[in-house]
């Protein structure tokens, strides 16, 4: 469960896509399962921002298609 998932999130700042390297399924998981705010970030502005609702959405169904298909579901309803 160390797979590093990568993302593409824009950054509020400069409004650049970043791409996201260093979180493992197992952070996401947690993360999205917790409803923990998911951190960012942006090499660029050399800050962080928390992902929006839409992206948690996304990276739900990413996170799912790894683990199957069943954990959609409960993955969805935490990032409401
Ligand atoms: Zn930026």
């Amino acid at each position: 469960m160390s797979h590093v998932i990568e993302f593409a999130a824009t950054c509020p700042r400069c409004k650049r896509e970043q791409l996201q390297e260093s979180f493992t399924l197992a952070d996401l998981m947690g993360l999205l399962y917790g409803g923990s705010p998911i951190k960012a970030y942006c090499s660029s502005c050399a800050g962080f921002w928390t992902v929006n609702v839409q992206k948690r959405v996304e990276l739900g169904e990413l996170v799912a298609a790894r683990c199957g298909a069943s954990t959609l579901g409960a993955l969805t309803a935490g990032a409401r």
